[in-house]
């Protein structure tokens, strides 16, 4: 599925040249559950990156189902994470002013499916990651193993072949990040598995491989199960989201957060007020200034003066006024 050879990754800044990580080497297939882990640093963050295609390598060749990626484009990459890679983060990256229900049907949305289309899917996903009793439920009221869950049950239903997960553990006490990891090895049987994590003894029971960086190489590569399915690959379906869905999302996103909608609606009742009255003070000032007789362009304001003006309402002369 995923193939590395001598890649390396440097960062170039300011004339100063970082290294991500150098020279690896690896093979990686379907139904492998594969943990990264190394000290802070050792280029397991670079690594994950490079390969959901987030970021761009330097230098050997990424194969992609037997596709060299060297080439590849901003826009190819882009297309290559919409159809094969499911992210999961240390930090959740969740919606918090959506419920687990909405989370969970961004994903679907995105991609194009009509809503009529999602609800079962949704539940039924909801439903394995055992959160139904809170599918209505604002994400930010929910716990950190439960917060993952959600995590876990949007990047389940890209149904995507990879799921790439960066350290998803590091902010769940231990009871809770045991759970997290044994309901990803659960969801995502036939799938290719990429955690980074710190807790080997937590992953031990289910990795496939395990390697270890350091420094920007790996420097052990341990492949401690053999997983023995056929390599079949299945794209992410996916299309452009839809144009009602569209305007749904943002109706959405501009109502679902009360005060924030509230705070919104305030400011701009405050600056129509503000553009409204300087204006009626301009306009005041000016009748007062014509009612004392003071006229930029008509010194003149009698009643009974003459006003000629050309039929097509040029100037007379070329000059401007001063
Ligand atoms: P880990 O995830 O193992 O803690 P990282 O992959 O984040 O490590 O970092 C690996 C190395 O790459 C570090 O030396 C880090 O300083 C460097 N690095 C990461 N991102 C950047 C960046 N955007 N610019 C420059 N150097 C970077
Ligand atoms: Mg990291």
């Amino acid at each position: 599925m995923l193939k590395l050879k001598d890649v390396s990754k440097f960062y170039y800044n300011k004339g100063l040249i970082a290294t991500g990580f150098t020279k690896i080497n690896l093979e990686l297939k379907m139904g492998e559950f594969v943990v990264i882990t190394g000290e802070s640093g050792s280029g397991k963050s670079t690594l994950l990156n490079v390969l959901s295609g987030l970021d761009s390598y330097e230098e050997g060749e990424m194969y992609i189902n037997g596709e060299e990626t060297s080439h590849y484009t901003e826009r190819d990459f882009e297309d290559y994470r919409r159809k094969y890679i499911a992210n999961i983060f240390q930090s959740f990256n969740l919606v918090n002013s959506y419920t687990v229900y909405q989370n969970v049907e961004l994903v679907l949305l995105l991609n194009g499916y009509k809503k009529s289309q999602v609800k079962q899917k949704v539940l039924d996903m909801i439903e394995k990651v055992g959160l139904t009793e809170f599918k209505n439920t604002k994400v930010s009221k929910l716990s950190g193993g439960q917060k993952q869950r959600v995590a876990i049950a949007r990047a389940m239903i890209k149904e995507t072949p990879i799921i790439v997960a960066d350290e998803p553990t590091g902010n769940l006490d231990s009871a809770s990040s045991k759970d997290v990891i044994e309901l990803l090895k659960k969801v995502a049987k036939d799938r290719l598995v990429i955690v980074v994590t710190h807790n080997i003894e937590q992953v031990e029971e289910y990795a496939t491989r395990i390697i270890k960086m350091h420094d920007g190489r790996i420097i052990e590569n341990k492949e401690i199960r053999k997983v023995d399915i056929p390599e079949k690959v299945e794209e992410s379906k996916y299309t452009k989201i839809t144009t009602a869905n569209k305007y749904r999302l943002g109706i959405r996103n501009t109502f679902n957060i009360v005060p924030k909608f509230l705070l919104l609606f305030a400011v701009f009742l405050f600056i129509t007020v503000a553009l409204l009255s300087e204006y009626a003070s301009f306009r005041q000032t000016e009748y007062e200034a014509n009612k004392a007789g003071y006229n930029v362009f008509f010194r003149d304001l009698s009643e009974e003066r003459i006003i000629i003006k050309k039929k097509d309402k040029t100037a007379f002369t070329r000059r401007r006024l001063r």
